[in-house]
């Protein structure tokens, strides 16, 4: 392989590292990104549980209180009906309206009216303080009829038979109701007793008395108590049926836009952004938690039905409304929103770190295999220079080959050339080198050529070319070199050959000879002719008698 090649290898090897670096990287960040998702998705289920959880806490509180209350007013109700006087007071009432033509009677009846509420005055006006009782009503049987309504006492003689069906069923079944009710003129929580009196020890049955209350001191009660805002939203359509339209529209101009619901009673004033925000437009029965912002600040919402006393009887009847119970949880979301950034931080920081580490093994695994790369095109490098130097070398003697030495001759001659310098050729042949394999044998003939080559050797010059050029044929060129010095020189190395004895292992010395023919390059002459002149020479020097030297 070319180092080339190897580079390119390297290179595409690294170029792997870094597309394993970017898969790796999108993968973690993909799961990162998704463990972060998947956290804020359970973190938030959590915390929508634990509102869940506290809503159906406070709707339980609720129902506590509720159920309190309505016992409260039934407790007030009876403490009406067992007095003698206000028993006889509405038996003489009772006879009045029926003789003045029922409804709300004639004078007689407004008498008694007038004295009852001059007799109940005094208690009623107690228990709106201390109780805070908003509603006392007496009713005449069957079915209801008012009789007078001591909260509104300018208002009498309706019947209401399928309007206050507590009143109804109670003076139907003569035993007590309770309940949430609306009514003409306001919804209230009531308590609904039987009303007898017992003229001559004989029981009759006049009608009911009733007590009943708002919400808004159940919920500023639950308010108190649980630090929780609390309202009580009615559906319009149901106030709308049951209520004289002025009472209406007098109770409610201020329930704001955003459902079909009315304010019936509230303990804060955030209930109205909440309705703003259209949270309860959709209609859902159940226990529903909300996470509601508004202006900043985070509210969880619980709202459930609510249920009147019908609905209580006949469960497949709609709700009437929804009580609403509300908590400023702005701390808890920002405690929860705290905890995912910091969530997403470390898992970014953990990115992060594992990235830079990912980064490091990789590029040491590239620098690995960069030096490993750079090794071995420098061992690669050295083969080729090996090579090079084998494809120019004769393996026997170390010396120059004839290929190398033809291609630097023609190098040599062509700067002679250019700077007109002379330049001379030696031929060498050995003489009778047959005789000397004949006698010592081949192997033996190549070490002299090996040893009678160094010793030639060692007389040239660095600049001078020396080659084997073909099996005893020896070639030498010799740049800025003339006629003269170079036959001088082809002396020299003759005398110092025939002079140096070869030593073999195995052998006595003996002698060889050599005969050199020379010329100097003449211009313009062609690199056969020039050839040919050194080799007239060596012929000429061969047929003297050989160990001898010519020139041209
Ligand atoms: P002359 O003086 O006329 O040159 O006689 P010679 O015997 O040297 O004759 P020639 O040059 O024609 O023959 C060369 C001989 O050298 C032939 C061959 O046996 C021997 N020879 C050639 N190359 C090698 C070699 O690489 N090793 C050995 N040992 N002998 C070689
Ligand atoms: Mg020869
Ligand atoms: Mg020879």
């Amino acid at each position: 392989m070319e180092p080339k090649e190897i580079d390119q290898e390297g290179r595409k090897r690294m170029g792997r590292g870094a597309r394993i670096f970017l898969l790796l990287s999108v993968l973690l960040l993909i799961s990162d990104a998704l463990f972060v998702t998947i956290n804020y998705h359970f973190s938030h289920r959590a915390l929508i549980a634990e509102q869940a959880d506290q809503g159906r806490n406070a709707r339980a509180a609720y129902q506590m209180v509720m159920r309190e209350q309505l016992d409260s007013m039934l407790l007030l109700a009876y403490t009406f009906a067992h007095q003698e006087d206000i028993q006889l007071m509405m038996l003489e009432a009772k006879q009045a309206v029926e003789r003045e033509g029922g409804g709300p009677g004639g004078e007689q009846a407004a008498q008694v009216r007038q004295r009852l509420y001059g007799e109940v005055g005094e208690l009623w006006r107690f228990l709106i303080e201390r109780f805070d009782v908003r509603q006392l009503h007496f009713h005449l049987g069957p079915g209801s009829l008012s009789f007078l309504r001591v909260h509104r006492p300018d208002r009498y003689g309706d019947r209401m038979d399928d309007l206050r069906l507590t009143i109804a069923h109670t003076n139907e079944q003569r035993t007590p109701r309770t309940g949430f009710e609306t009514g003409r003129v306001y919804s209230g929580i009531r308590g609904v007793v039987p009303l007898f009196a017992y003229p001559d020890g004989e029981k009759v049955h006049i009608g009911a008395l009733e007590v009943g209350t708002s919400f808004t001191p159940l919920l500023q009660l639950l308010d108190r108590n649980l630090d929780m805002g609390w309202a009580a939203l009615l559906k319009r359509e149901h106030v709308e049926d049951a209520m004289w339209p002025e009472f209406v529209a007098k109770r409610f101009a201020a329930t704001p836009r955003g459902c079909e619901c009315v304010l019936e009673a509230h303990s804060r004033e955030e209930i109205n952004d909440f309705i703003a925000t259209g949270v309860f437009r959709e209609r859902r029965e159940e226990l529903q938690s909300d996470i509601v912002a508004i202006g900043g600040r985070h509210y969880a919402i619980a709202h459930w039905p609510l249920r009147d006393y019908l609905g209580a009887v006949q469960p497949e009847r709609d709700s009437v409304g929804r009580i609403v119970v509300w908590r400023d949880i702005s701390e808890r979301f920002a405690a929860f929103r705290h905890d995912q950034w910091l969530t997403a931080a470390y898992a970014l920081s953990a990115w992060l770190l594992i990235e830079a580490l990912l980064f490091l093994a990789i590029r040491l695994g590239t620098r690995k295999l960069e030096d490993e790369v750079a090794q071995r095109t420098l061992r690669i490098r050295d083969l080729n220079e090996q090579l090079r130097e084998q494809a120019n070398t004769d393996a026997l003697t170390g010396i120059l080959n004839r290929r190398a030495f033809m291609e630097r001759l023609e190098a040599e001659r062509s700067r002679a050339s250019r700077s007109g310098s002379p330049i001379s050729l030696i031929i060498i042949d050995y003489d009778l080198f047959k005789h000397v394999n004949d006698r010592y044998g081949h192997p033996a003939g190549d070490a002299v050529l090996k040893q009678v080559t160094r010793v030639i050797a060692e007389r040239l010059r660095i600049s001078d070319l020396f080659a084997r050029i073909g099996g005893e044929e020896f070639a030498i060129v010799l740049p800025d070199t003339n006629q003269e010095d170079a036959l001088r020189l082809a002396k020299t190395l003759r005398q110092s050959v025939a002079q140096t004895p070869v030593q073999l292992p195995d052998h006595p010395p003996f002698q060889v000879t050599i005969s050199l023919g020379v010329a100097a390059w003449h211009p313009q002459e062609e690199m056969r002719q020039w050839f040919a002149a050194a080799d007239d020479a060596l012929y000429r020097a061969k047929s003297e008698g050989r160990n001898a030297c010519e020139g041209r």
